[in-house]
């Protein structure tokens, strides 16, 4: 798909660790009935904990793996934190942090992925630059579509109904029980109604 193709993205992380390892199974049917394509940013420490259902999601087409990195954590070069959060100290962790969970993807689907987001989505310059050395390409996003799995239904409704063409919306699909599955079914009906479309990430982003 070209990168001048319209539409929304949508990127679910799935951030794994203590209080993260669920899956949302509501909101992974909810894309497949719908046949909305979403971009997942899987973290190693959640891939570790549901292997058969990466394994499930790595076969669907509807979906295309990214790296959420191995321990989730910021990805910097001094170790800055970020959301209480301890970031990698040097380029060691970092190369580490990226390419632990590189080799799993890899496993999974057959092929490298192409993005990375660090876990709290910090990234300092220096990282960024390893990130791209490493032929990924560092993705942030533009839309807060759920605040970690935070938001009640009709705040993740009126957050992601905020996106449109070029957009880059994340939620998360980690912690079943919040308002992220039953918002976006709004939302999606009211982005459709309006002729929002979806796409898969571009190739190149920022
Ligand atoms: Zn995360």
């Amino acid at each position: 798909m070209p990168a001048t193709a319209p539409g929304v993205a949508l990127t679910i992380d799935f951030c794994g660790g203590p209080n993260g390892t669920g899956a949302d199974l509501a909101l992974l049917a909810l894309l497949r009935q719908q046949q909305v394509p979403a971009t997942l940013f899987l973290n190693w420490r959640w891939i570790t904990a549901n292997p058969s259902l990466a394994k499930d999601l790595a076969a669907d087409p509807l979906f295309e793996f990214a790296n959420h990195g191995t321990t989730h954590r910021p990805l910097s070069v001094t170790g800055r934190s970020a959301y209480g959060i301890t970031g990698t100290a040097n380029p060691g962790e970092v190369y580490d942090e990226i390419m632990t969970n590189d080799a799993r993807l890899t496993e999974l689907t057959g092929h490298r992925p192409r993005y990375f987001r660090p876990g709290t989505a910090y990234l300092d310059e220096v990282a960024a630059d390893i990130v791209r050395s490493l032929g990924l390409v560092p993705v942030g996003f533009s839309v807060n579509g759920d605040g970690g799995a935070t938001f009640p239904a009709p705040t993740v409704t009126r957050e992601v109904s905020r996106a449109h063409t070029g957009d880059i919306v994340i939620l998360h699909g980690n912690r079943p029980g919040g308002g992220t599955a039953a918002g976006l079914v709004r939302a999606l009906a009211a982005m459709k109604d309006r002729g929002e479309t979806f796409r898969p990430l571009p190739k190149e982003t920022s």
